[in-house]
């Protein structure tokens, strides 16, 4: 393939199909352009990539990107391919037949960007062979993982400096992260040897994501609820642990819910089809651990919920992250109850295996880790807007209210429910002296509601006084109250019976004025308007054209046997389905619709389009 000279604009319409850059990408550009050496610092979903991509277009010779994850390197590979930008890339997933034959094509000039694995940089054959060509320039993605005061510490981004050393001439070294702690950022230049860098870090809001921390009674029915509201769309759920994502999995799975799973304890062969069926919306949903998702652009992703709180701040914007990197709203739900704290602790004091440390490194490694995981806790208890939580944990100056968290919506208001609570004790207590055993739930809640069911009137439940006492109350906010106090120990299940039985803290409330206090969503709020404030503005499928869009990428993308984001990311057809273009000319307006793009599925687009 021929590269003719091209400036950056020109790369940024032509191959990307873009029309304009996003905060900070144009300066980072220029400055690799210039041969200088840059540390670019933006959210996840921020746009890092392009910072190196078009520089690659842009300059002679091949630029070397340096990137931990061997799954996403054949990822953005593909993507690249696909707008018409050779590329490859080398790590221990290719075979020493097609290694060959990536090096050999290397030599010979056809690539203008390489992907490769740092463990990969040490090897004497690949130095030789790059002294020998132009290197337009280096970039170091996910640079965090240098330095081991950030997340996912990688002992073998250490190499990155030999390598550069062996170079006959040092090309710009570009290093981009979205961790945004002091420490990591002086790691990162310092091990890196960053020579006057322009540092670069855009504002850290993702305004297209919905933040929201909810306290379920149990976890797995409010999963069950929000993945079923959300079956069309694609989602990540993180667990704690490799048991909780198997256990999860599969409640979801027996729900009819499309999910898979990843997790370090899988088979390697298992974990790269499961991420495959993910990334390929073969199964929409991904259940794993935090072990998954580094570097994973699938741009479509619109949800991520938490299944437990994570170990800090820094992982769970990043996790989160990965919901809406196409600029759609999304939303990032975290599940929070008091017992997270404690597994939190439990991989902390377990995460000490890194053998490359000192004593004293790993003491003052896990002093961090606690202090992170206050912060962390803190979010999780914020009354105040959340998304301001996390932009004052980065530095970030930002409005009282942004309107679009759960706590900005006023979803969720602490209530007092002392008096239901000890309705529903009374009633429990009066069932079980009256029956000797204690009764399910069911059963209390028809009783207080004053239900006329055969069993309630065979047990005579309708004599107890405290029959039909909740009468005004709806039968699923009782069971709420229910859950809630069973999580919050004022109630308990009995192990024998099964049923609901008191506990020590339930005299508290009946005997000794003890308050009870819940969470609870305010009726109010679905009717209030989200007020989203994104880049792109699109209310997914309200429009029978988006679907009918959708329909032909999914088609098309079969076909080719890609990933249907690879065709087109959905904030690409949001914008085709606004635009409504009629002609080849209008077509290429759309965002994300580049000359290659164009030719190769323009056609097929506007005859759909045509249709409407
Ligand atoms: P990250 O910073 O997390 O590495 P990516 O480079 O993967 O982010 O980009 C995230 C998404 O943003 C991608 O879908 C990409 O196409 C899109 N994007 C990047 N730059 C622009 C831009 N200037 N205009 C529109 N979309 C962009
Ligand atoms: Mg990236
Ligand atoms: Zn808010």
């Amino acid at each position: 393939m021929l590269f003719p000279a091209m400036d950056k604009y020109t790369a940024l319409h032509e191959y990307f199909g873009l029309s304009s850059f996003r905060a900070g990408q144009e300066e980072l550009i220029d400055a690799v352009l210039q041969g200088r050496d840059v540390l670019g610092i933006m959210p996840t979903g921020g746009g890092k990539s392009l910072c190196y991509q078009v520089p690659a277009v842009v300059l002679d010779g091949v630029a070397l990107i340096i990137s931990p994850l061997i799954s996403l390197m054949k990822d953005q590979v593909m993507a690249l391919k696909h707008i018409g930008i050779s590329a490859a890339f080398i790590n221990s997933s290719l075979s020493p037949e097609q290694l060959r034959m990536a090096c050999t094509n290397l030599r010979a000039g056809q690539y203008k960007i390489v992907y490769i694995a740092p463990e990969r940089l040490a090897g004497d054959g690949f130095v030789s062979l790059l002294q020998s060509m132009t290197v337009s320039l280096v970039a170091v993605d996910e640079a965090h993982c240098i330095s081991q005061w950030g997340q996912d510490f990688r002992p073998s981004y250490r190499k990155i400096v030999d390598f550069l050393e062996k170079l006959p001439r040092r090309p710009a070294l570009a290093a981009f992260t979205a961790t945004a702690t002091q420490q990591v950022r002086e790691d990162i230049e310092r091990i890196l040897k960053l020579q006057s860098p322009l540092r670069l870090i855009t504002g850290f809001d993702r305004p297209n994501l919905n933040f929201e921390v909810r306290r379920p009674k149990r976890k797995i029915n409010a999963l069950r609820a929000l993945a079923d509201q959300r079956r069309d769309k694609s989602g990540i759920i993180y667990c704690a642990t490799r048991k909780l994502v198997e256990r999860v999995c599969g409640e979801l799975s027996s729900a009819g819910i499309s999910a898979t799973k990843y997790h370090a304890g899988l088979p390697d062969e298992e974990r790269r089809r499961n991420q495959e069926d993910f990334l390929y919306d073969r199964r929409p949903v991904m259940v794993a651990t935090n072990a998954f998702g580094m570097g994973i652009d699938k741009s479509n992703v619109s949800y991520v919920i938490h299944y437990n709180m994570p170990k800090s701040l820094e992982a769970y914007y990043q996790e989160a992250g990965r919901a809406g990197r196409d600029g759609e709203k999304a939303d990032c739900v975290l599940l929070y109850s008091s017992g997270d704290i404690a597994t939190a602790k439990f991989l902390i004091r377990h995460s000490g295996e890194n053998d490359e440390l000192s004593d004293e490194e790993r003491r003052e490694v896990t002093a961090q880790d606690y202090r992170r995981l206050d912060t962390m806790v803190g979010y999780c208890k914020a009354a105040g807007c959340l998304r301001g939580y996390i932009l004052d944990y980065f530095g970030q100056a930002h409005g009282e209210s942004c309107g679009n968290c759960g706590n900005c919506r006023g979803e969720y208001v602490e209530r007092d429910i002392t008096s239901e609570a000890q309705m529903i004790l009374s009633c429990v207590k009066r069932a079980k002296d009256k029956l000797g055993y204690p009764v399910g739930a069911t059963l209390i809640i028809r009783a207080l509601c004053g239900g006329k069911d055969k069993r309630v009137l065979e047990l005579g439940l309708d004599r107890l006084t405290t029959y039909g006492l909740m009468k005004a109350i709806s039968r699923p906010q009782i069971r709420e109250y229910i859950e809630y106090m069973e999580s919050a120990g004022y109630l308990r299940t009995d192990p024998v019976h099964g049923g609901v039985a008191l506990t020590p803290r339930s005299g508290e409330v009946l005997f000794r004025g003890e308050r009870v206090r819940m969470s609870v969503k305010q009726p109010s709020a679905e009717e209030k308007p989200r007020a989203v404030k994104t880049d792109s503005p699109v209310t997914e499928g309200d429009s029978g054209l988006f679907a009918a869009l959708k329909a032909l990428r999914f088609r098309l993308a079969q076909e080719e046997g890609v990933p249907a984001y690879i065709v087109f990311s959905n904030a690409s057809l949001a914008d085709m389905a606004r635009k409504a273009p009629r002609t080849m000319a209008e077509f290429k307006t759309v965002s994300g619709v580049g000359d290659i793009k164009a030719a190769r599925y323009g056609q097929a687009f506007l005859a759909v389009i045509a249709e409407f």
